[in-house]
């Protein structure tokens, strides 16, 4: 799930992405409606969320929610403004907000109304995916693996091992190549080396290995990987 922040405030912006990243999210964390702008022209398609501070330097979070919505971009926007006048709120609902917060907010109420924004989004469905025994609950961020008896054992994972095994799981049986894995799960900041991929899918499979999911994920030489379903 990648969302793209856009928050001028320095200590919010760092409390956000951090609290984000702490529930799994892949955060692109942008300062000013410019710089928001260029992300969301380069990252078109990979955004999955987005929240947006109403007064930003460069374009405003309702100039940016103005262009979004003018490309037929149903990307779900949640917007943080320290305005609560009802004609805001109404130019922000006329301009395609999905929904409010209104500063100061606490951490919780911000994930319960992604979460909210989550499943009401027909572009992030479905909820749970699930390829072979193993089972992912996009809602809840866990993974489990149901056995013959059909009872569950949850799997721990890190965030970037369950990142990259969701990516898998929404593309079971296709390659996907190194490069598609970097740009969805690496944040466009991200200084990574350059077999950090690899890298990951190693630790994954490692933790796939302890319910003899070993080879779940193969390797296309020279290419990417596959998911077998
Ligand atoms: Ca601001």
């Amino acid at each position: 799930m990648r969302v793209l922040l856009v928050e001028d405030e320095p200590d919010l912006g760092k409390a956000i992405d951090r609290t984000l990243k702490q529930e799994k999210y892949i955060v692109d964390w942008a300062q000013d409606g410019n710089e928001a702008w260029e992300y969301l022209e380069s990252h078109w398609t990979q955004y999955n969320l987005a929240i947006f501070d109403w007064l930003l330097p460069g374009l405003s979070g309702l100039e940016l929610l103005r262009r979004l919505r003018a490309k037929n971009s149903a990307l779900p926007v949640l917007m943080l403004t320290a305005k609560d006048r009802m004609e805001d709120k109404v130019a922000g609902l006329d301009a395609g907000a999905d929904d409010y917060l209104v500063k100061p907010f606490g951490m919780a109420e911000l994930l319960a109304r992604l979460r909210a924004l989550q499943r009401r989004s027909p572009q992030i469905q479905p909820q749970k995916l699930q390829v072979g025994n193993l089972v992912l609950d996009c809602g809840n961020r866990t993974v489990c693996h149901l056995d013959r008896s059909g009872k569950n054992q949850s799997i721990f994972l890190t965030n970037k091992e369950f990142q990259l095994l969701e990516y898998f799981m929404k593309h079971p049986n296709q390659i996907v190549t190194t490069d598609q894995i970097r740009n969805q799960l690496w944040e466009a900041s991200a200084d990574t080396f350059s077999n950090v991929v690899a890298a990951q899918v190693r630790l994954l499979r490692r933790k796939l290995e302890s319910f003899g999911g070993a080879n779940l994920i193969e390797t296309v030489h020279g290419v990417g990987y596959r998911m077998k379903n």
